[in-house]
């Protein structure tokens, strides 16, 4: 082992990564700058980034087209408060946000990350029953291994096992859990699947406020894809029992799965939909909850008389102006063929992990690939193993997995494929 940098021990002296330990931090590389998809670290070397920075820079890194948004921006304003001010960018933002969701998502709320989107959906849906007069519906029913974020109401709904919250049990809310979806992506549902959910609903819709699940992709509770016949039927339920269903595509929006939105695979519309991640093309936070028309009016005509929610960020001009940048260079780049390209590589460059000994499950979406192995793998481990081979990817448990960026190259596809199979065959 080198000596760590000077800032690499800076940093550990003064500063939290996400979840790390002050004790005993994990490896840590310092990056000089970024261009394309490439990562440049301090010490000279290169690394493809696999993860897109945790599912965010889809069109990479330094894109000129994202700078001049930003600088032009910046040349105006970079923030104005959002109570009783407006400005072009959020109201262009809007705009953009309901017509290229799915039909039906006519309201937008601001905010600044994707675990306060979530925060937000769960409060409009709460708002929304009060509103009505409805008492009683206050918990929220959602489906084990999600991932909704860190925050309080968020953590309350991520699985309660494995979504790395269970520590915080006797504070959170308690909730109502279904089983995770079992039908994979491109079945027809298997009988008795949304069984367990259909009880629920049955038993308990009127406590229950909303659904909450990740459309087809359960991201950071798994990385499983399940059929869109369920969330076809989860749709159906939701309506049956006057329930509100919450889409959270904070990981899933703007391409990565081969569908603009996720939901367009099951050809429904949410009541509400959380955005993030992505939306900015990974420049800076920002993050968007959509609703329906019966929902925003439905809180607005209530005892309030207003959403109870108001960001000091909202609607922050500097993101919204990259956010517009970033949407408009996604849908005239052929985004679609991209992201197909990159699924046909990544299934090509995994495929010889089919039946390795070490591995349970390979599986691709869009742009998303997945190694599931037998055992997990050790972070300290593999990651340094990784970055020899000149690829940045964050396994965690038994995922060894990746989202490139959407301009990856078909060479830079092959590199982290081939990464992933020689150290899986290294650690196996
Ligand atoms: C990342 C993520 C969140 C939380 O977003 P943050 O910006 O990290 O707060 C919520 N839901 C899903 C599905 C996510 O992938």
């Amino acid at each position: 082992m080198t000596m760590p940098s000077a800032t690499i021990s800076k940093d550990q002296q003064y500063l939290w990564h996400p979840y790390s330990s002050m004790i005993d931090p994990p490896p840590l590389f310092e990056v000089s700058h970024a261009e394309g998809c490439r990562l440049h670290l301090a010490d000279g070397r290169t690394v493809i980034d696999g993860m897109s920075s945790w599912w965010c820079t889809v069109h990479g890194y330094n894109h000129p087209v994202l700078n001049t948004a930003v600088t032009e921006q910046l040349g105006k304003m970079s923030h104005v408060m959002f109570g009783g001010l407006t400005h072009a960018p959020a109201v262009a933002l809007g705009e953009k946000l309901v017509a290229l969701t799915p039909a039906g998502l006519d309201k937008v709320f601001l905010c600044d990350s994707g675990s306060i989107s979530v925060e937000v959906a769960i409060k409009m849906a709460l708002q929304f029953w009060l509103s009505q007069g409805v008492r009683g519906k206050s918990r929220l029913l959602t489906v084990r291994n999600g991932y909704h974020g860190d925050t309080f109401a968020a953590m309350s709904v991520c699985d309660p096992v494995n979504g790395m919250h269970h520590l915080f049990a006797d504070v959170l809310q308690k909730q109502l859990f279904a089983p995770a979806p079992a039908t994979p992506f491109g079945e027809p549902l298997s009988a008795g699947d949304c069984d367990e959910l259909e009880q629920l609903l049955a038993g308990h819709h009127g406590e229950i406020a909303a659904l909450i699940i990740e459309p087809i992709v359960q991201g950071a509770g798994g990385m499983r894809f399940y059929s869109a016949d369920y969330l076809r039927r989860a749709r159906e339920l939701c309506s049956e029992y006057n329930v509100l269903l919450i889409a959270d595509e904070i990981a899933t929006g703007f391409g990565r799965t081969g569908k603009l939105f996720a939901c367009e695979w099951a050809g429904i519309t949410p009541d509400i939909m959380c955005l993030g991640k992505a939306l900015t093309g990974g420049y800076m936070t920002m993050a968007a909850t959509l609703c329906s028309e019966r929902v925003a009016l439905g809180i607005s005509a209530g005892e309030a008389g207003c959403f109870m929610h108001g960001p000091t960020f909202m609607g922050n001009p500097l993101a919204a102006a990259t956010a517009n940048a970033s949407i408009d260079l996604l849908l005239s780049d052929d985004w679609a063929a991209k992201v197909a390209r990159i699924e046909a590589e990544l299934r090509v460059g995994l495929a010889p992990l089919h039946g390795h000994r070490g591995v349970a499950d390979v599986r691709c979406l869009g742009a998303i690939g997945v190694v599931e192995l037998q055992q997990p793998a050790l972070l300290t481990e593999i990651q340094p193993l990784l970055v020899e081979r000149g690829v940045w990817l964050r396994p965690f448990g038994k995922l060894l997995y990746t989202m490139p960026p959407f301009v990856a190259s078909s060479a830079e596809i092959a590199a982290i494929t081939a990464a992933i199979c020689e150290v899986v065959e290294i650690i196996s």
